[in-house]
């Protein structure tokens, strides 16, 4: 792999890394951010809500319940041994249509009568398997039990009764009275929040089995059973107020938990992360995307830029300063790739060595900045001379090298004869004093298979014996 293939691929990767690095901290932080929103303040600020609601429509029928257990009508008048039934019936029927329960009992543990509004509505029974809920209240340690049952004096429509406990004064159990509350109120309230907020709302009793639910939960359902609660089910039972999270169907949720003491119920308010997620995942999508296409741009423009530069480097290097023509090393490959095309294609090719004359004096007379001049003159004029084609370098100091393609020995001479007397003809001026530049040139073509060095020695012979015969004048080598 060469430098710039490692530079561009060290780029894309730190590029890569970095874009992926930021997306996905973003993302894990709003992810974090969403979760914290939902446990910490969205779902308890519903959980609140919720509570000061069914607080209207449940802890109301408690307070109903109690009144009726303290209530000294009604102790009087089964201490006084349930005389006149009438009586009680209007006491019951008032307190149901003034508080708009849908039900009003009491149960006297002397006779095992039911009564209610319209009188008296059964006898309950320790074997009768819905009067159940009377012998536990009997038992019960605390004033009041709540229980969601069928109203058999209401055609059997799910209640949700208060259930308290009467004693007389001096502490003896004597029955139990109490309300009822339409379980639907309760349902419909919970559905509304459901709908409206996105959210299961579903109520747990103290061992964890389901009285409520917006959800698919089924009544009286163990908390454990239902799907992704398994694990979490204890330890929601154990804390006043929780929050979990948990993995449904592939979907993340939040729960919030919260007891409610009067009822002895825990709230439950659970909410899917999903669609908050989706757009989460969409918006690391676009970042990504992003990402990707404006490293593409960065990434096509390092390598422009790279390669302009090397470009740019490349001719530097290929190229002398002084002159613009190619330098000695540039000059060696072209000379090069120049012998292998002549043979390939059977080619003439031809060169002129060209040393100007007694340049070091020059240097002497007119310093170093007129022999520079000179030497741009001199590559000018030879450059002028020949073809666009035709190859010339500066091989040294005040020597240069011309390759002539397709160019046979005859034409060579011609052409580095134009080129000495075109230079012979050329007056510089430099300051006050003007200056004439003459040159030797060797000429030789190349033989049939001849090596560079073979055909570069018999040049500089050429030269050398221009050099010789008195300057200023060709020589061109007879192989
Ligand atoms: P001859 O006719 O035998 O070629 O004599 P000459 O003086 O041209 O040859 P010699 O090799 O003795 O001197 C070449 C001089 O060219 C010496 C050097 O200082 C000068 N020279 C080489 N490169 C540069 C250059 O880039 N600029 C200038 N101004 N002078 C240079
Ligand atoms: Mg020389
Ligand atoms: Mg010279």
């Amino acid at each position: 792999m060469s430098a710039k293939n490692r530079f561009v691929t060290l780029i894309s990767l730190l590029l890569l890394a970095g874009f992926l690095a930021t997306s996905l901290v973003s993302y894990s932080v709003s992810v974090t951010l969403l979760k914290r929103g939902l446990a910490d303040s969205i779902l308890p600020l519903t959980s609140d809500n919720i509570y000061s609601e069914i607080q209207k429509d449940l802890i109301r029928p408690i307070f109903i319940a109690s009144m009726m257990a303290s209530d000294t009508f009604l102790r009087d008048w089964v201490l006084g041994g349930e005389q006149d039934v009438d009586r009680l019936t209007r006491y019951l029927a008032e307190v149901k249509s003034k508080y708009q329960t849908i039900a009003s009992f009491f149960v006297s543990d002397r006779s095992a009568n039911y009564y209610y509004g319209g009188g008296i509505l059964k006898q309950v029974r320790p074997d009768e398997p819905r009067d159940a809920w009377y012998y536990r209240v009997r038992a019960l340690h605390e004033p009041y039990e709540l229980n969601v049952d069928r109203d058999m004096a209401n055609s059997d429509a799910m209640t949700i009764f208060i259930n308290h406990r009467v004693d007389d004064y001096n502490g003896n159990y004597i029955g139990a009275a109490g309300c009822g509350l339409s379980a639907v109120t309760v349902a419909h309230l919970l559905t509304t929040y459901e709908q409206r907020y996105q959210r299961h709302i579903f109520f747990v009793d103290a061992k964890g089995a389901v009285t409520f639910s917006t959800n698919n939960a089924k009544e009286q359902q163990p908390l454990g059973e239902i799907e992704g609660l398994h694990e979490i089910a204890a330890e929601i039972l154990s804390k006043e107020n929780g929050s979990f999270t948990y993995v449904r169907g592939g979907e993340t949720f939040v729960l919030n938990t919260r007891y409610i003491k009067e009822l002895g119920w825990r709230l439950l308010v659970e909410q899917s992360m999903e669609p908050e997620m989706r757009l989460l995942r969409k918006t690391l999508l676009i970042n990504l995307s992003l990402c990707l296409v404006i490293g593409l741009i960065i990434l096509t423009l390092v390598q422009r830029t790279i390669a302009n530069y090397q470009q740019r480097l490349e001719r530097l290097a290929a190229t002398d300063k002084l002159t613009g023509l190619h330098n000695r090393h540039s000059g060696e490959t072209l000379f090069k790739q120049a012998l292998s095309e002549a043979t390939r294609q059977q080619s003439a090719l031809s060169l002129i060595l060209v040393d100007i004359d007694h340049f070091k004096q020059v240097n002497d007379q007119h310093g170093h900045q007129a022999g520079d001049l000179a030497l741009v003159v001199c590559s000018r004029i030879i450059r002028s001379c020949l073809r666009e084609s035709d190859i010339v370098c500066r091989w040294g100091g005040e020597e240069f090298l011309a390759l002539l393609k397709n160019c046979d020995i005859e034409a060579a001479f011609q052409l580095a004869e134009k080129i000495r007397t075109t230079l012979e003809r050329e007056t510089l001026v430099w300051g006050t004093s003007e200056m004439h530049i003459r040159c030797s040139l060797g000429v030789a073509q190349r033989q049939p298979d001849e090596q560079r060095e073979s055909l570069m020695t018999r040049a500089d012979r050429a030269l050398y014996q221009a050099k010789e015969n008195g300057r200023n004048q060709t020589v061109r080598s007879n192989a």
